[in-house]
């Protein structure tokens, strides 16, 4: 008799995979329409705050958890000579790469991989002699902390293919606020009517392998995310060589940067604001506010 076929369960790398490939590239008009857009916005803001502090004319960039090349265009004002950007999910590879077909203006050169960059050494599938002058990691670091293997494993493929001096710039979820708002709350999940929150525990609280469930109006269906303890991060990110220089929560990154004339034109541009000379009624709601206020904004140099 044959053995009924058993399904290997799925690891949370292929959990995560598979949520990033479901998720289709729906173009400009359908963004424009979504629940979320202000956010969505605000937080493409901020990415392009780092990168226009981080980012110089004719920089080389490693974009590790690159998605659907969201950031494409940004590199394009920002003049670089080339990007390679890498994903776990290939669907999104694949979308990285017509957006990138797509691009009309300022075109640099760019390669895109398909690659695990939290478990795996990535430096034999970089172009040849590839260095980067910056390194980018937007919204996906907290998937590394699944294990200190996986940590380790992201930090040096940050720190053996950047130039020394090089910055790695990130965004990702603040776990002080997260855990703030999970003590201040009388169960296991928390929210607004755009996100929710939800942990297995209140009690338990490991430095890896904090799990909890992340739902995002518009964007992520309760996906697999780990709290980053970030006094571990800046503690093994020193042993390879990368030196925290910034550090701020969405919210603080708009006090700092909304009346710098660039910055805020910026925000008039990208619909953030509505008028350039009043920054303190953005347009974005206060439910959306809320969300944004879940991630900051940091920054590490290579010495
Ligand atoms: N950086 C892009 C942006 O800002 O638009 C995408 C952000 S999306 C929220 C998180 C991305 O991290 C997804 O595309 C996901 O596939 C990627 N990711 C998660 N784990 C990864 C891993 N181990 N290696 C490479 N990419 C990973």
């Amino acid at each position: 008799m044959s053995q009924p076929s058993r399904k290997k369960p799925r690891s949370e790398v292929e959990e995560v995979a598979d949520h990033y490939n479901q998720r289709p590239e729906v173009g400009i008009k359908k963004r424009k329409e979504s629940s979320i857009y202000r956010m969505k916005s605000f937080n493409n803001w901020v990415k392009s705050v780092l990168i226009r502090n981080h980012v110089k004319n004719g920089y080389k960039i490693l974009d590790l958890g690159c998605g659907k090349g969201g950031d494409l265009l940004k590199y394009s004002k920002s003049k670089i000579s080339f990007l390679v950007g890498a994903d776990i999910a290939s669907v999104s590879i694949e979308q990285a790469k017509e957006r990138y077909k797509s691009m009309k203006f300022d075109k640099f050169e760019a390669e895109f991989l398909v690659h695990d960059c939290f478990g795996k050494p990535i430096r034999e599938h970089l172009p040849k002699d590839f260095t980067a002058d910056a390194v980018s990691m937007q919204f996906c670091m907290h998937y590394a902390f699944e294990s200190e293997e996986k940590v380790r494993t992201m930090l040096k493929n940050v720190s053996e293919n950047m130039k020394t001096g090089g910055v790695l710039y990130a965004t990702v979820p603040n776990s002080y606020w997260i855990v703030k708002k999970l003590k201040a709350s009388s169960g296991l999940k928390f929210g607004n009517s755009i996100y929710s929150i939800k942990f297995e525990s209140k009690d338990k609280f490991p430095i890896f392998g904090h799990k909890y469930w992340f739902c995002l109006e518009d964007a992520i269906d309760d996906c697999p995310e780990f709290l980053i303890h970030f006094p571990t991060l800046q503690k093994i990110a020193a042993e390879y060589k990368l030196e925290l220089i910034f550090k701020k929560g969405f919210h603080e990154i708009y006090e700092a940067f909304c009346q710098h004339e660039e910055y805020n034109e910026l925000l008039y541009r990208m619909n953030v604001i509505s008028d350039p000379s009043n920054t303190h009624d953005p347009l974005i709601d206060p439910e959306q506010w809320e969300a944004a206020g879940i991630y900051l904004g940091c920054a590490f140099k290579k010495v």
